[in-house]
């Protein structure tokens, strides 16, 4: 790690219990007047979009609290024709990384359609629109330049990633308080996907000095308040731990390119319908061993804040041992460890590891990939 090279983004974040009381002053430094809310049903029947109502008054001119998991293309349509026609000049996302992914997807159609600049944009530009992110999971999208749009027309249904340094939100408020009545398996399966950020970024094959800082405290901040959070979801303290958790372990996945684990998530989210915590928790393990020889001493920090002893071990003997801590905390927070479990057929294996080849994302794992039969054998196991 002699070279490295990243864009960080000018980003606002507030953080804290409580921290939803201050949206108001941070739209005000930005500027915006006619704000948009994307969110999802349940968030809505929480009393969190009155709240948002309360705190913006006439600044909020439209309300898309209809956001499905995975971002579909359909319903990104329809919100940014919505939008427009507002003439929303913010946009923000609450929730888990569908609506804030929806936030970026309207946010991104409006820049284009107001303007045709050239797209991707250049890393120190500004956007138009800027995306203010609220989460309520600990999936991590609230400091990425990155969203995921699910192509429902084509047959199977594929999910892509689009990325432009616009899209990072400008301002991100994360409010402990928001994830209290986070049910025990979604703070589970999407704290399960903050490790894996974590995991990843230590072993990118463009990680950094800072990159990697932030992914081991985010694996030791997750590793002891996760489960805390999931047998006492109302402890603030543990919440608020796990939510700094979340966001470094956001802020490492932001910096780098993500690998095999990340890449395969996406095409059994976006082809086999499988929510995207799940797939993070069932793969996890089999991501790990499978890069194991090849980085271990990257993972070497992540396993000791597993509680694998590494002194005295052999490095790749102390990440095969992590990878079964993983597989174990997941069985102990009721996840399923397999993907029969998680609705995905035996015969549609080799179709999603084909699918999964082609990804650029697939093809940055640090441990190459030679054909899909590997990546086959790898959901096999998995399966
Ligand atoms: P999600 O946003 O799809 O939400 C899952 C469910 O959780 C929804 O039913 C939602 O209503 C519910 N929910 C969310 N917060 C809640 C709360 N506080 N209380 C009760 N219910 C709540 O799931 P997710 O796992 O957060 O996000 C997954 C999506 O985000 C995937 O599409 C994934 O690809 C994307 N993602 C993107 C990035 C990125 O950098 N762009 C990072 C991580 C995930």
């Amino acid at each position: 790690m002699s070279e490295f090279h990243y864009v960080a983004y000018a980003q606002e974040v507030i953080f804290g219990p409580g921290s939803l009381g201050r949206l108001g002053e941070a739209v005000d430094r930005l500027g915006a007047q006619r704000l948009m809310l994307c969110t999802s049903p349940s968030l809505h029947s929480a009393g969190h979009v009155a709240a948002i109502e309360a705190i913006l008054g006439d600044r909020l001119v439209a309300v898309f609290d209809q956001v499905r998991p995975h971002v579909q293309d359909v319903q990104a349509d329809e919100a940014s024709t919505f939008a427009e026609s507002k003439q929303v000049d913010a946009v923000i996302g609450l929730g888990g990384g569908s609506p804030l992914g929806m936030a970026k997807a309207v946010a991104y159609s409006l820049e284009k359609r107001s303007q045709p600049l050239p797209i991707p944009g250049a890393p120190a530009a500004q956007p138009l629109v800027p995306v203010v992110a609220i989460p309520t999971t600990y999936a991590g999208s609230e400091m990425t330049a990155v969203y995921g749009i699910t192509h429902t027309r084509e047959k199977p249904p594929r999910k892509i990633t689009v990325s432009d340094p616009k899209i990072a939100p400008k301002v991100v408020v994360y409010d402990p308080n928001l994830t209290l009545d986070l049910p025990p398996e979604l703070t589970a399966s999407t704290g399960m996907n903050a490790l894996a950020h974590c995991i990843e970024a230590l072993y990118s094959r463009t990680r950094h000095p800072l990159s990697t800082a932030a992914a081991i405290s985010g694996v030791r901040h997750i590793a002891e308040a996760l489960p805390a959070c999931y047998a006492h979801g109302r402890d603030l303290e543990a919440r608020t731990q796990m939510l700094i958790g979340a966001h470094l372990a956001g802020r490492s996945l932001a910096d780098v390119a993500m690998g095999l684990h990340h890449g395969l998530c996406h095409v059994l989210g976006g082809t086999a319908g499988v929510p995207h915590g799940i797939a993070n928790s069932i793969i996890l393990p089999h991501a790990v061993r499978f890069n194991a020889e090849t980085t271990a001493l990257q993972l070497l920090p992540a396993a000791e804040a597993l509680g694998v002893r590494v002194d005295g071990q052999d490095p790749a003997a102390a990440v095969e041992a992590a990878a079964e801590k993983i597989f174990e905390m997941a069985g102990q927070m009721n996840l399923p460890q397999h993907l029969r479990e998680a609705g995905v057929r035996e015969a549609d294996l080799p179709e999603l590891a084909r699918i999964a080849f082609q990804s650029h994302t697939v093809q940055n794992n640090p441990r190459p990939m030679t054909d899909a039969a590997e990546i086959e054998r790898l959901l096999r196991a998995a399966w």
